[in-house]
């Protein structure tokens, strides 16, 4: 903004997504912060050199590895998106933000707990790297809320969630799990990638470090890759430290994207939540589905955390059909005019994929009435996809 805020005026979020993170000097008084490439910079005299070393470089042109005012923009407005947040810092892709941060705070000789239903190159994270570095995970029921302090251990060091749960959308009682989790010292780390902070501002409940796959709702179009983590307070020097030292930055460009996308994010996400749960209503009326996992839907496992924590629905979920066969599921996808085949999501364009949830779980069971659809709910009209699925429920029928 070119002209001061006025600190007093009443904002809420609708206001601070348009406005967030557009500080004048980084703008120069243009609307969208402009794309500031760099790997070097110059500097005026050595003594200039010398002087900048020593200050504070998180919001100061050192090097290009530690951004412009085009990353710290977006980084910024997603602290701003926070309340209570001490800073945030960007990544090449969710994964990388999952990896920096637990590495953040770990150690050899360190315990990480992990739900079950957590996405699942985060469980690689811990059966891989972590494993190889002399860290444990423990895989836990996501469902467990306050029961986490009986699972804590003398080595337990963090406690990752993911609310809800990615292909089963078990919501977490995170605001149990960080008591019983500050009770013991431990860090608390949340992937919010599906609720975002504008459904579920996460620091604000007492989570440690909150995480986002950017590529998903806030870059919004399906083009760039792109993480974020937000530090809690205290907790921000050491995310900078590990990801200064693992070398992660992102491109000028795409964290550009990501703060046009963050503009329209909450439009957006209220529009394709809307479309989502209008769309999950009608297929829970339907004689060819068990079950609809959308958080917002009493079938959902923790359903009413979720109406107790969350501003609002967000456009994913589940479908688990009704007996049938994998072939059924295939020609139903296979013909769906309105609908992509693919993974991520979080675009304007919807998806379905078909996903198998019960290979990924070691400490609990997942058990279905039929084969299983995620969808991914866009901005195009509902009634097309309402009808759109209707002929595909038709083919999975007749494939039986
Ligand atoms: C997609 C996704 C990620 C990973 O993000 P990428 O940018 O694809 O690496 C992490 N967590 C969840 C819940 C996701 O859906």
């Amino acid at each position: 903004m070119t002209k001061p805020r006025d600190p007093a005026a009443p904002i809420t979020d609708a206001t601070r997504v348009v406005q967030a993170g557009r500080r004048e000097e980084w703008t120069q008084g243009i609307v969208n912060p402009p794309v500031w490439r760099a790997s070097t910079i110059l500097y005026d005299d050595v003594a200039d050199l010398r002087a900048n070393a020593r200050r504070d470089t998180t919001h100061r042109l050192f090097y290009g590895r530690r951004g412009t005012p085009t990353q710290w923009s977006l980084a910024d407005a997603l602290t701003e998106l926070e309340p209570g947040a001490e800073g945030t810092l960007l990544y090449p892709s969710g994964v990388a933000a999952i990896a920096t941060a637990l590495l953040a705070v770990l150690s050899p000789g360190d315990e990480v707990m992990i739900p079950d239903s957590a996405y699942d190159p985060t469980r690689s994270i811990g059966n891989g790297i972590l494993k190889r570095m002399g860290i444990a995970t423990r895989f836990y029921d996501p469902l467990v809320g306050a029961g986490i302090a009986d699972l804590i251990g003398p080595a337990t060091r963090a406690i990752f969630m993911e609310s809800p749960g990615s292909l089963t959308f078990e919501v977490q009682d995170v605001p149990a799990i960080v008591a019983a989790a500050k009770a013991r010292g431990i860090v608390t780390l949340l992937d919010n990638t599906w609720a975002t902070p504008l459904l579920f501002p996460a620091i604000a409940r007492g989570v440690d470090y909150t995480i986002l796959a950017c590529t998903k709702y806030v870059v919004g179009h399906s083009d760039v890759m792109l993480g974020s983590v937000t530090a809690g307070p205290g907790r921000f020097e050491a995310l900078r430290s590990a990801t200064y030292q693992l070398g992660q930055c992102v491109s000028p460009d795409d964290a550009w994207l990501g703060s046009r996308g963050l503009r329209t994010m909450k439009l957006r996400l209220d529009e394709q939540g809307r479309s989502a749960l209008a769309i999950a209503e009608w297929l829970k009326r339907r004689p060819e589905v068990a079950r609809v996992l959308h958080p917002a839907m009493p079938d959902c496992p923790g359903h009413e955390v979720f109406a107790r924590d969350f501003a609002g629905p967000a456009g994913l979920f589940s479908v688990v059909l009704r007996g049938g066969s994998d072939a059924g599921r295939v020609a139903m996808i296979d013909g769906l005019a309105h609908f992509g085949i693919g993974y991520s999501w979080g675009g304007y364009e919807s998806l379905a994929l078909p996903i198998d949830p019960q290979h990924y779980r070691t400490v609990t069971q997942w058990k279905a009435e039929g084969p299983m659809i995620r969808l991914q709910i866009g901005l195009e009209d509902t009634n097309n996809l309402i009808a759109d699925l209707e002929a595909g429920l038709a083919r999975f029928t007749a494939a039986g």
